[in-house]
């Protein structure tokens, strides 16, 4: 059998025992391509059905969350927790709040992280969580009995030996306090079972920027691995939570011009740069005026706002996409390519769609898988980790040397395991398969469980 006739056999079979979860099959085949030819030239995986048996998660917990919002109405959304893969550690992963949430988007996102904490070398397996929950426009009040709610639940089904939950889209340091508080409570445990929490109560330096400066850290090795440096290069990024700020602040501290970033309203486009005082503006809006996006064009008027859009077409040489998945399509890659970009740094989970990552390799521009370029953040929250278990702090010096070092690991990996022998380097494929690798042994040591 050909290899694309073994990966449509293998995506055929996929699809009938999951139906209607476009997410997820997308994800597995964006792995699959790769490990089915890796695991032909390595027939012990094939043996013991590794990638069959990595399709499908340890387990999914779904339940009910009530909560009372302040005109006193009981609302119900629905929770879950996808335990992916624990091969190579405690179950480790997001929770994402977002009215778009389904049981097919947190099972990709539970596959990817599988791979992606794999890569960070540390030792945790992959999980993800969330809700239909839509935090936009609720009050503090209804946020905090939302996520007391939420964990009322979730706590039965995670420890800091089991499962070991964070932030994600929606859910960030206050949403975190406010689930801490609530195991703490019901649990009587003072310990690390969840990360990214306030640095009163056992939280880590460097976890909010990590993911974002895990991102740019990535491009600027893709960069020097061409001889190329991030100074004075034209950049597009997308979002403005925390991935996208932390990703801008790094960009300019290393002299690149970023010049657009967006929310799920439309793209902000400033010709002249966003620079670090507009990009504390930025950070007021989001993080506590919680404003839209469109509101940088009244206080910066040289900037225009491109409403409903999303900043591919405009003109740079680097892209940034830090809002959410698939957020780049087909179309949009072949105009970013047109208008001569040449490297790609996925700081969302998954936000190229097989079109646009096709587009970008024939074009054979860097492309870093979010597996990889996004890596920092749980790498960080890894640390959050074992800093709990020592029950002590590190410096921000001695968290982001860290995080460097680890990004540098996980640039080589990939090389490693994705350059071709005229150089170019398949990001792609060398994330896949280095990730694959060590959670693939572990589970072949555990013979058939
Ligand atoms: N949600 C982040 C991710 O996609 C971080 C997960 C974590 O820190 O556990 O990797």
């Amino acid at each position: 059998m050909s290899s694309s006739e073994q990966l449509e056999e293998f995506m055929n079979g996929l699809i009938r025992r999951n139906p209607g979860e476009p997410e997820f099959h997308q994800a597995v085949h964006e792995v699959a391509q790769h490990i089915l030819p890796f695991i032909q030239a390595n027939p012990k995986y094939e043996k013991a059905q590794i990638l069959q048996r990595l399709t499908e998660p340890d387990r999914i917990v779904s339940f009910r969350v009530c909560w009372e919002d302040d005109e006193g109405s009981v609302r119900t959304q629905r929770g879950y927790r996808v335990q992916h893969s624990n091969a190579i550690g405690p179950y480790k992963g997001g929770i994402r709040f977002h009215d778009n949430v389904t049981q097919s988007i947190l099972k990709f996102l539970a596959f990817e992280q599988t791979f992606k904490n794999s890569l960070t070398g540390l030792p945790m397996g992959g999980g993800k969580g969330g809700s239909d929950f839509n935090p936009k426009g609720k009050s503090d009040r209804e946020i905090m009995r939302f996520c007391q709610s939420f964990m009322t639940e979730l706590c039965r089904h995670i420890g800091p030996f089991t499962d070991v939950p964070a932030g994600d889209i929606g859910v960030g340091g206050r949403e975190i306090s406010y689930m801490f508080g609530q195991y703490k409570r019901i649990r009587n445990e003072f310990t690390g079972v969840l990360t990214g929490k306030g640095l009163a109560f056992g939280g880590s330096e460097i976890r909010v920027e990590a993911t974002g400066y895990g991102v740019v850290y990535f491009m600027e090795d893709m960069l020097a691995q061409k001889g190329e440096k991030l100074e004075g290069k034209v950049c597009a990024v997308s979002g403005s939570g925390n991935v996208a700020q932390y990703a801008v602040e790094k960009l300019l501290a290393l002299g690149a011009k970023v010049i657009t970033m967006s929310d799920s309203s439309g793209a902000i486009h400033d010709p002249d740069g966003i620079t670090t005082e507009k990009l504390a503006f930025i950070k007021h809006l989001k993080e506590v005026k919680r404003g839209r996006i469109s509101e940088y064009c009244d206080e910066y008027p040289n900037a225009r706002y491109l409403d409903g859009k999303r900043p591919w077409g405009v003109p740079c040489d680097l892209a940034f996409p830090c809002a959410t998945q698939n957020e780049i399509s087909g179309e949009d890659a072949t105009l970013l390519v047109q208008n001569g970009c040449k490297g790609v740094s996925e700081g969302a989970n998954m936000p190229s769609t097989k079109e646009a990552i096709d587009t970008f390799q024939k074009a054979r521009i860097m492309f870093a898988p979010s597996k990889a370029a996004n890596a920092g953040g749980v790498a960080v929250s890894g640390l959050e980790m074992t800093q709990n278990s020592m029950r002590l702090s590190w410096s921000r010096e001695e968290l982001n040397q860290r995080l460097r070092a680890i990004m540098g690991d996980i640039h080589r990996k990939c090389v490693q395991y994705g350059k071709s022998d005229d150089g170019h380097v398949d990001y792609l494929k060398g994330a896949n398969i280095a990730g694959f690798v060590k959670v693939a042994d572990a589970m072949l040591a555990y013979g058939v469980i």
